[in-house]
């Protein structure tokens, strides 16, 4: 039973980290959420949840573009048996126009924190005799697409770290693995619906089926519950054996 463990999940006021930090709490997990704001609406997600499902459950203010606030996070957490690198960003532009600005802080967000992350966190699990390092990737960790030079870069290299964690803790019972979803429809995604359609001169159905989801052969989005399913299966003992691997949950892009 993973009852009374902890879980950091990085970026997680919000999409796919709120909703796993959700399905972890029901399990009996204790939660500690993560974003770079210190809202009282951000401390409210986690007094909430701590209500709803009796564990603890604490929002911990944190940069994860600054390597220091990565580190910071995991030693204020106190414990972490279950890290789950989660933050990320995105923008979209061709190479010769992308601002260094968004490359560095996508580089940073999206995969050096989950190596400073993981570097504070992999001692504790150490001493706690167990752990899981759950990398939330993307299809774009294992495939392209144009216009997404720094995030297709961040999450093949968030792939390649996993693989590096796996085999540096492969005789402990410690575990890493990726997730690579295809599109959820998070806020990440919801916000790029309109400005497709605009672009293309289409409806917003239309934007979704022939743009966003064009790469997606089930025509369906990955739904952040289903996720949180994945990452329930890494945490059992059915899994122990899963390690240095990505799952792919995209509804069949990467089989292309
Ligand atoms: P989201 O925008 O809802 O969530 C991103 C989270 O990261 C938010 O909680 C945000 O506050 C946090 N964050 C952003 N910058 C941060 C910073 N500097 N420090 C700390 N936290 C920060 O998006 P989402 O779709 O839930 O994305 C979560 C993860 O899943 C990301 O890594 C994303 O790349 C990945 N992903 C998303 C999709 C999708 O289709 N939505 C697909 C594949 C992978």
């Amino acid at each position: 039973s993973l009852k009374g463990k902890t879980a950091v999940i990085t970026g997680s006021n919000s999409g796919i980290g709120l909703g796993i930090a959700q399905e972890l709490a029901k399990i009996g997990v204790n939660v500690v959420l993560n974003s770079f704001t210190d809202d009282d609406a951000d401390h409210k997600l986690a007094a909430d949840i701590a209500a709803e499902h009796g564990v603890e459950a604490r929002y911990i203010s944190a940069d994860m573009s600054k390597g220091d606030d990565c580190r910071a996070l995991i030693e204020k957490a106190g414990a972490c048996d279950i890290l789950i690198n989660n933050a990320g960003i995105q923008h979209v532009a061709p190479i010769q126009d992308f601002p260094t600005d968004k490359w560095d802080a996508i580089i940073a967000i999206n995969m050096s924190s989950a190596f400073h992350t993981s570097a504070a966190a992999l001692p504790m699990m150490r001493k706690a005799g167990w752990g899981r390092v759950i990398n939330i990737a993307s299809a774009h960790g294992l495939r392209a697409s144009p216009f997404k030079s720094a995030y297709v870069t961040a999450k093949h290299g968030v792939v390649g770290m996993t693989k590096v964690v796996a085999l540096e803790t492969a005789k402990e019972p410690i575990t890493a693995n990726a997730i690579c979803p295809g599109y959820v429809l998070t806020p990440m995604v919801e916000k790029q619906i309109p400005s497709t359609a605009k672009e293309y001169n289409i409806s917003e159905d239309e934007a979704i089926e022939k743009v966003i989801l064009a790469k997606q052969p089930s025509k369906e989005f990955v739904t952040v519950e289903q996720l949180a399913g994945i990452v329930t299966f890494l945490c059992s003992d059915a899994a122990a054996q899963i390690t240095g691997t990505s799952i792919a949950a995209d509804g069949g892009w990467t089989s292309q």
